[in-house]
């Protein structure tokens, strides 16, 4: 890569940020300053309900280094960074929260890693989670334990979330991946390529609220579980094979007893123990057998992982993609966009 030479997409996802935006935008550039190269700031607009959209496009009028890629509705922040990413121009694309939490400082020494030591991949790791809650870092601790456990090939480092630089090389192969699913931690860890983590520590969210509650969450781990790893599948034929194991035992042990003590008809208790306790492990079996249909389902209707309303990038920008439809805004046309509104 020419050190002086090389273009950088910072890609933000955005999902009622109004607050956020603007301090964003004058903490990266000012930070930004520092570096040799070029970048682009593509902000992926995940169907706000506020005026996120009429924030950004004020600055794509200001500033020919800032796009837009405005999704139809909201599709969650996995499908905004595959938007992103499959729009960046970037030799590197680094996607970053815009409510501040991913210290845009961080950047230069991702980008100094990937020139000096030739990483495809450079990721931040949050060295301090005491801003998250005592019960979102057991359940993050946990979530990365058991996912490794249960994925032989794929290990996604711990602690490392979604603020990265990721080299060219592996989005043009992250961007050839059909799949609906798009977990993209685990999806980075996928692709392979040499990486390195650069630790940090993630200070709280300056403006607004996390868009994440515990539920969400738990969905998101259950996503990544189910699409990296077949292990909750194949446990089930093992769990039967010792339950059978077991159940044969018992029927000798029964057997035997009648035919030397008789038969004195006791055993509700057993036998209630036995019929509920199978039947949970039938359901619970037939629960992630559901989960992996269903995830199936998805994949087979082969709906695309998110829908495009425009992408607007300034009048002036050197970069366009020519095969989609674009928006060019000047400062005239914010200004009418905006009193359309
Ligand atoms: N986000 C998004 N779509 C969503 C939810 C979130 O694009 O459906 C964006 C959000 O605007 C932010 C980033 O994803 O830029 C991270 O969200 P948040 O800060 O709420 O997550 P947390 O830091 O709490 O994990
Ligand atoms: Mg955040």
């Amino acid at each position: 890569m020419d050190r002086n030479n090389y273009f950088i997409t910072l890609l933000v996802p955005v999902y009622n940020e109004h607050e956020s935006i603007n301090s964003f935008y004058d903490e990266v550039t000012r930070t930004l300053h520092e570096i040799e190269g070029h970048y682009e700031i593509l902000f992926v607009n995940d169907g706000s309900k506020d005026d996120s959209v009429q924030i950004i496009k004020k600055l794509i009028a200001r500033d020919s280094r800032v796009a837009l890629v405005n999704l139809s509705r909201n599709f969650g922040k996995e499908a905004a960074m595959t938007a992103g990413l499959r729009h960046a121009s970037g030799d590197a694309v680094i996607p970053i929260d815009v409510d501040l939490q991913d210290p845009p400082e961080l950047i230069i020494e991702f980008v100094k890693a990937w020139l000096d030591k030739g990483y495809d991949m450079v990721y931040g790791i949050r060295v301090d989670r005491s801003q998250d809650t005592p019960l979102k870092r057991l359940t993050a601790g946990a979530f990365y334990r058991v996912f490794n456990v249960m994925t032989n090939k794929v290990h996604i480092p711990v602690n490392a979330g979604d603020f990265r630089l990721i080299d060219r090389r592996v989005i043009d192969a992250i961007n050839q991946l059909p799949e609906r699913n798009r977990f993209m931690k685990g999806i980075f860890a996928w692709a392979g390529f040499s990486s390195y983590g650069i630790p940090y520590e993630r200070p709280e969210r300056h403006e607004g609220s996390s868009k994440f509650n515990y539920w969400k969450l738990w969905n998101f781990a259950l996503d990544g579980i189910v699409s990296f790893s077949s292990m909750p599948l194949r446990i089930w034929s093992y769990i039967g094979g010792v339950l059978a194991v077991i159940a044969s035992c018992y029927m000798v042990y029964i057997i035997s007893k009648t035919l030397i003590l008789g038969n004195n008809v006791p055993g509700y208790a057993s036998t209630m123990c036995a019929i509920l306790f199978l039947g949970s492990v039938q359901l619970i079996s037939i629960g992630i057998l559901g989960e992996y249909v269903s995830r199936i389902f998805i994949e087979v209707k082969n709906r695309p992982v998110y829908i495009l309303e425009n992408i607007y990038r300034n009048s002036k920008s050197s970069v366009s993609h020519g095969e989609t439809k674009e928006v060019e805004l000047s400062e005239e046309a914010a200004d009418t966009n905006e009193s359309r509104q």
